[in-house]
């Protein structure tokens, strides 16, 4: 199938304060964020029209941009306004949202403290993120870990920490994977190049404390939906051999939502009823059938 270059779409881009056609929202080459990754973003999803937890990934947005040094110049209602304002436009009431904040063009150089901060909201139809979903994902391992918090702004969803993440992810689909799994600096579990991960051992699910890379918002829904169902979570340390006695694992995340994995490295394993029960639970609480407190 031939690409459709995202920057050769119909649509409305919300740009700096108002709707731009698709086509316009441009950047110059010297902006700051391509150069030294002074860039945060979210990914969310539209369902029936209706952001799942706009509210959440409006402040994580605020909040990873503070992370980094600079004030996103609107506030977190503007924020999920403009959100709603750029799905609506759009008319795809089941669509991905992408807002970025990043550093202009003002200063060139590691310093930008005069730099105008920018932001702009796209949305765009995008089905499951993984193909073969429902039987089951391959993923390998890594090259990169996860850095500590003293090495990088772990806590931020900012673009930088996203170099380790595409090129791990180019390997393992360049040897056949859908994904990596990614280790901490410790050697422990951390997540997927874009999702987190849990795993059902005997009945009880695990998964590690996210010390050094996102709390996921899916991560936080389904560990709430787990409880309403009386299935025990636990958030700790987990190191890798611990797979061994997994029956089932699977990804958490906007754009994976709930994948179940069929294999990591020599583990293998069968998506069962913990798996099943936890992806119908959030498609009915994306849909607003089920409340969810985070
Ligand atoms: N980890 C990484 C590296 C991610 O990119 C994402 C997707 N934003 C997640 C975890 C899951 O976060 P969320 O559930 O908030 O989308």
């Amino acid at each position: 199938m031939a690409l459709v270059p995202y920057d050769d779409r119909d649509g409305w881009i919300w740009f700096d304060g108002k709707l731009v056609p698709w086509r316009d929202a441009k950047l110059h080459v010297l902006t700051h964020a391509i150069h030294y990754a002074s860039a945060v973003f979210e990914g969310e999803r539209a369902y029936g029209g209706k952001v799942f937890k706009l509210r959440e990934h409006s402040q994580r947005l605020i909040d990873s941009a503070r992370i980094l040094g600079f004030d996103i110049p609107y506030t977190v209602e503007q924020i999920d306004a403009a959100t709603m304002e750029t799905v609506a436009a759009n008319g795809a009431p089941d669509c991905y949202v992408r807002p970025i904040a990043w550093r202009g063009s003002e200063m060139m150089g590691v310093s930008a403290q005069q730099s105008k901060i920018h932001l702009a909201i796209a949305t765009w139809a995008w089905g499951n993120y993984f193909a073969d979903k429902e039987k089951g994902i391959r993923l390998t391992w890594a090259k990169y870990a996860r850095p500590a918090p003293n090495t990088a702004p772990t806590a931020s969803k900012a673009a930088g920490l996203y170099m380790i993440c595409t090129i791990s992810k180019h390997e393992a689909e360049a040897q056949g994977y859908a994904d990596a799994l990614m280790l901490d600096w410790r050697g422990q579990i951390a997540e997927a190049t874009g999702a987190n991960v849990f795993m059902a051992i005997d009945g009880v699910l695990h998964t590690p404390k996210p010390d050094c890379f996102l709390d996921g918002i899916t991560r936080r829904s389904v560990i709430a939906l787990a409880k309403n169902r009386q299935i025990q979570v636990v958030e700790r340390a987990i190191w890798p051999d611990e797979l061994a006695r997994a029956q089932e694992v699977f990804l958490t995340g906007t754009a994976a939502e709930v994948t179940p994995v069929a294999e990591i490295g020599e583990h293998k394993f069968t998506p069962g009823a913990i798996t099943a029960a936890l992806m119908d639970d959030f498609g009915k609480a994306t849909r607003g059938e089920i409340d969810v407190k985070l």
